[in-house]
């Protein structure tokens, strides 16, 4: 799915919340210091993501207008994941990716500093002038409201101490928990709203009734995208992420929960998942394929026969390994050939056509 979101705002980042699709867009102004343009998926230039680069020289950095299609919900995770401990920090976590258009207090910043305002893309030494400066003015601010919007999470999707008892819908707890913390008073940004046509399909010139019952059934049962998009455009990420919540609670069904590995908030498809599949900064495996791999050790570790499989491959192995360069050809093909038997006996007992006994036998009679 490619939204196409043309509005590049001055001052500001825009974006769509498409749950149908699985996609938001955003389009904003990036100053690409530390950090890279990559493709999600090679040949689509829809694919456009930024990367943490910390190596990077300095020269490349430039500004770009830069439009991103992501899955559904990264904007409001990366936001409740941030760690906007320090201003370094805070940018490797968030700012790199959505860029410093929707960092706050706007108006503040063009009175107290409109000399580093003005040239905050000149250069790498300027952007990092200003962006020190405008987050040393909104840090505070940062840490009180992403805390606030990790106990609304909280309390909406039952997570960390909120086990909630009562059935009640997850629109009236968000009105609830945010109106008792106050969430909108924290941000004061007026939000623009405008609304693009967004169809996967062009339509024929005249359509009858039965084709637009057609259609209309299509967006009923989700096969056929929303005709319209709205694009929110705000010059505070906070404002933004509010908006994002309310889409994800009132057009979704889908559940924010807490990574039982990592401790992230990721956003849930079938609402049993235990692990996230977010990606680490340093490239590693995600959770979900790391839990996937501890828990088939486990499996293996409690198994006989899956064990004694395991113990014989490491013997015979070793055995080859071991062998003078005289006999290790043949010792290799011999091993080779054990090995493709005993595959396929391996794949018959997980396959259930024959039992752990048999496995062991056929393992032992084959040594
Ligand atoms: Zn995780």
């Amino acid at each position: 799915m490619k939204l196409f979101n043309m509005a590049v705002p001055k001052d500001s980042i825009s974006m769509i919340f498409d749950s149908t699709g699985d996609v938001e867009n955003y389009n904003t102004t990036i100053f690409l210091h530390k950090s890279k343009i990559e493709l999600a998926e090679q040949n689509n230039e829809f694919s456009k993501h930024i990367v943490l680069d910390l190596d990077k020289k300095n020269r490349d950095e430039k500004i770009i207008k830069f439009m991103c299609n992501q899955k559904y919900g990264t904007f409001l995770l990366d936001f409740l994941n941030a760690d906007f401990s320090t201003a370094e920090n805070a940018y490797n976590t968030f700012f790199v990716y959505y860029g410093i258009e929707g960092i706050g207090s706007l108006d503040d910043i063009k009175r107290k500093y409109p000399v580093e305002y003005s040239t905050r893309y000149i250069s790498a030494k300027k952007f990092l002038d200003y962006y020190s400066i405008v987050y040393e003015l909104v840090s505070i601010d940062y840490i009180k409201y992403q805390n606030n919007l990790r106990r609304t999470v909280d309390f909406i999707f039952n997570l960390h101490e909120h086990k909630g008892t009562k059935n009640i819908d997850k629109y009236s707890k968000f009105m609830a928990y945010s109106s008792a913390i106050n969430l909108i008073e924290q941000f004061s940004s007026s939000i623009r709203l405008g609304i693009v046509r967004n169809l996967d399909k062009e339509l024929p010139n005249e359509m009858s009734v039965k084709q637009l019952e057609k259609l209309a059934l299509d967006i009923a049962n989700k096969k056929s995208l929303n005709s319209i998009a709205y694009v929110y455009e705000s010059t505070s990420f906070f404002a933004l992420t509010y908006i994002a919540l309310n889409d994800l609670i009132q057009n979704t069904k889908r559940n924010i929960s807490v990574c039982q590995n990592c401790g992230r908030y990721y956003l849930q498809y079938s609402g049993k998942e235990i692990y996230c599949e977010l990606p680490n900064q340093d490239g590693s495996p995600t959770c979900k394929s790391y839990a996937s791999r501890k828990a088939y050790d486990i499996k293996i570790v409690e198994d006989t026969a899956e064990l004694a499989y395991k113990r014989e491959y490491q013997r015979r192995m070793t055995k080859v390994y071991r062998a003078s360069e005289v006999v290790k050809p043949m010792m290799r093909m011999e091993f080779n050939s054990w090995k493709d038997k005993a595959r396929k006996q391996l794949k018959l007992y997980r396959e259930n056509k024959i039992t752990s006994e048999e496995l062991c036998n056929w393992l032992d009679k084959n040594k």
